[in-house]
């Protein structure tokens, strides 16, 4: 860095810390005020915010880089007369329809919004959020969310949210993990007789599967059976539920139902109950489903209250049009035959998988999202609930952990399953409050050029 640039990036810094300029103008402030010729600025800025961070944070970036180039270059293809937005460090600056050469604009534009770092998976900060009631403290909101301007909404619904008091959290203090087994018999005697045989060993067998997963504190907590019939013949799926205070724990359910699935057909062979098959049953609830009887994931609830009499004045929006818009998107979601409404959630869950590292990083696992508006004791209260949240935040069995996803989850102030899971909450609480707010506002969308 140049003398000059040195002196540019404290002040910006200095001014993130008063407050003075808010993260993601920091760009902005620096080609309309300073002498810096762009694309420089870009990396300035992302500097800027990571020092920020770190002031606040306490924490050190060390695996999460800005690197040299940190802004995309926009080119088209001439044949096609097509856009491109390319990375600066993207050397193959072809067309991916003809192959032939794109043609650089000289316009650059960040890479994400409040970019902070990261060459692959790229970062941006979206301020902090307080919570309180089964978790209490200040999360730093880090998301991998790629363009568009989500990471924004979150910093300002956030910001609002802190400003009624934070998020009132409500997660529950296991994650459950599910494995099931299928067996086929001929006749419903042998059914009776198998459910018999299982409910009676079920306390040995118990013991012996805890003792299988206690490097990870895993706990047994119940069998239970689902009888179907199929073609004449009896199906019975044998569900085993473990959870795990701080682990994902589907690996280690897996293995110990296994080894159940052993013990249980000698069992039968022992007490003359015949089957025709014996086997682990993927299909049911194997992986996640989509279906409101999942038993697997933790349960977390985030809701911010707002009294009915400030409400109008502080949002500038009538509190009648505002849940009237916010019922008409569940409603929405139900006539579409979902489950559960998915609007910014399906987003920003995958976005702090995607930071943090952490198992399970899929989008379809722990996306699972329920949104309410009433009004309670003269307050309007806006919820999220997130029924199936599923994490393994120590790197081991579970899924190895990334350096940088480690050091997301330090400087996001991540130390257990529960905080992930009561960050998770509050952060798609401060997207979809936002949201609802911009949509009743009629906000969103409204411009071309926004
Ligand atoms: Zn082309």
């Amino acid at each position: 860095m140049s003398g000059v640039e040195e002196r540019i990036f404290q002040e910006s810094v200095e001014k993130l810390i008063s407050g003075f300029i808010p993260p993601w103008k920091v760009e902005e402030e620096l080609t309309t005020s300073s002498e810096l010729d762009p694309p420089k600025q870009f990396r300035l800025a992302a500097l800027a915010r990571q020092r920020f961070l770190e002031v606040i944070t306490g924490e050190k970036f060390q695996s999460i880089c800005v690197p040299e180039k940190p802004y995309k270059i926009h080119y088209v293809c001439d044949k096609e007369n097509l856009g491109y937005e390319l990375d600066a460090k993207d050397s193959h600056q072809n067309c991916l329809f003809c192959g032939g050469d794109l043609r650089s604009l000289d316009k650059y534009s960040p890479l994400v919004a409040n970019y902070i770092g990261g060459s692959e998976a790229y970062y941006s900060y979206a301020g902090r959020i307080k919570v309180v009631g089964d978790v209490e403290k200040e999360f730093t909101n880090l998301l991998v969310y790629g363009t568009g301007l989500g990471p924004i909404g979150v910093t300002r619904g956030s910001f609002l949210i802190n400003k009624f008091g934070g998020a009132k959290v409500k997660v529950s203090e296991f994650g459950p993990a599910v494995r099931s087994l299928a067996f086929l018999f001929q006749s419903e005697d042998f059914r009776k007789k198998a459910i018999q045989v299982i409910e009676d060993f079920w306390l040995s067998l118990r013991k012996e599967m805890e003792e299988k997963m206690a490097e990870f504190h895993g706990r047994a907590v119940s069998v239970e059976f689902c009888p179907t019939e199929w073609n004449g013949r009896f199906i019975l799926y044998v569900e085993f539920v473990t959870d795990f205070g701080n682990f994902r724990g589907h690996g280690d359910t897996s293995r110990v139902v296994g080894f159940a699935k052993g013990k249980i057909e000698a069992f039968f062979k022992e007490h003359n109950v015949k089957f025709q098959m014996s086997m682990i049953a993927q299909g049911y609830d194997g992986d996640l489903k989509p279906s409101p009887r999942n038993k697997r994931g933790r349960y977390a609830r985030a809701e911010v209250h707002i009294p009915v009499d400030e409400f109008d004045k502080a949002f500038e929006i009538d509190v009648e049009k505002f849940m009237t818009s916010v019922e008409l998107d569940r409603i929405g979601a139900k006539k579409l035959g979902c489950q559960f409404y998915s609007g910014m959630g399906g987003e920003i869950i995958p976005a702090v998988y995607k930071a943090t590292k952490v198992n399970p990083q899929s989008s379809l696992v722990s996306s699972f999202q329920n949104i309410s508006a009433y009004v309670d004791k003269g307050d309007v209260i806006y919820s999220v609930e997130l029924p199936n949240i599923e994490v393994g935040v120590a790197s081991n069995r579970e899924g190895l952990i990334s350096p940088s996803g480690r050091e997301a989850l330090r400087i996001m102030n991540i130390h257990s399953a529960k905080d992930f899971a009561a960050s998770l909450a509050a952060q798609v609480l401060a997207g979809e409050f936002n949201l609802a707010l911009e949509i009743s506002r009629e906000k969103l969308y409204s411009k071309l050029d926004s």
